[in-house]
């Protein structure tokens, strides 16, 4: 039986996962299959339980089940660590893994080099399984104070209390009086995706030298990183992250190491100038 895998959340139809795994499989010349399920929270136990069944050897977890995937699986030190998954394969039992550090940390060392250099604080916007994945890279790459802003505060507040004394925390209703200290902003919200508001954010108050990254890749440019652009400052895209996770996760599932060609972002970035349709509120 030709391997299948998917991309599992709630909701999913935004999810460009599949193009990406699908070319993949198709310029590795497998013969797999990957697939979007939505799948809601009240289903997400018993769809991993018949994950097997289903036909997959994997999945790929966004939204909301990050977090909640660990109690259903047996997570490695790096998803037990950052206390989130995005990477499911089955073993004989269902592991899990965290793919989306890597991805966050080598596309913002590929689009700003040395953007830890004299990181005195960084801010986080967000406090979901994405933000936990940031804020353990960044911790892991030396960042001294990490300011955690959390629309929700207890949110927030549970990442420092789990990640430790570098972690700090502030009011989502302050987040503009903190930007004036960061050296580098990223917002791990869900703000700006098709279906939800934009993030407001003054970034006229970052330091000139600061870099933005977002996390949110549809659409492609949002307007957190075309206001940073106009004012020079060194962006990181949703979508740099999306492809460099998605390495490690195709070899998982598939058995053969992809490549991220300037074709595959092409594939994308059209893909993305689609006019999207509303995602459920
Ligand atoms: P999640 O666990 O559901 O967390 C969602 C986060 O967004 C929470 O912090 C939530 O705050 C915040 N939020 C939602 N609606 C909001 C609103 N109206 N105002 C203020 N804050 C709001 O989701 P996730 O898995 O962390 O994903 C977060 C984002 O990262 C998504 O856009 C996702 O697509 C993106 N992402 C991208 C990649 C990539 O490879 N590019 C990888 C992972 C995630 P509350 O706690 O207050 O609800």
């Amino acid at each position: 039986m030709s391997p299948a895998a998917c991309v599992i959340g709630w909701p999913v139809e935004h999810s460009r996962s599949p193009v990406i795994h699908n070319y993949w499989l198709k310029t590795c010349r497998i013969a797999g299959e990957y697939r979007r399920e939505a799948v809601p929270p009240d289903q997400f136990r018993d769809f991993l339980q018949s994950l097997a069944a289903r036909g997959y050897v994997g999945a790929n977890l966004i939204f909301p089940h990050k977090e909640a995937a660990l109690a259903w699986s047996q997570p490695d030190d790096r998803a037990r660590s950052v206390g989130a998954a995005n990477t499911l394969w089955l073993d004989g039992v269902l592991r899990a893994t965290n793919t989306d550090v890597q991805g966050f940390l080598d596309n913002l060392d590929a689009c700003a080099p040395d953007w830890h250099r004299d990181c005195h604080t960084a801010i986080v916007l967000g406090a979901g399984g994405a933000a936990r994945a940031v804020v353990y890279g960044l911790l892991e790459r030396g960042a001294l104070r990490i300011v955690v802003i959390n629309r929700t505060l207890r949110r927030a507040q549970a990442l420092q209390e789990w990640f430790g004394s570098r972690v700090h925390v502030a009011a989502w209703e302050d987040r503009n009086q903190r930007l004036a200290q960061a050296k580098l902003l990223v917002n791990a919200t869900k703000l700006g995706m098709p279906g939800q508001p934009e993030l407001a954010v003054d970034i006229a108050r970052l330091p000139v030298d600061a870099a933005v990254a977002d996390l949110v890749y549809v659409p492609l440019i949002t307007p957190l990183l075309r206001a940073a652009m106009a004012r020079n400052l060194r962006t990181a895209d949703g979508l740099g992250m999306l492809l460099r996770q998605a390495v490690p996760q195709f070899q998982l599932w598939y058995g053969a190491r992809p490549e991220i060609t300037k074709e595959l972002r092409c594939l994308l970035e059209q893909d993305l100038m689609v006019p999207q349709p509303r995602a459920p509120e």
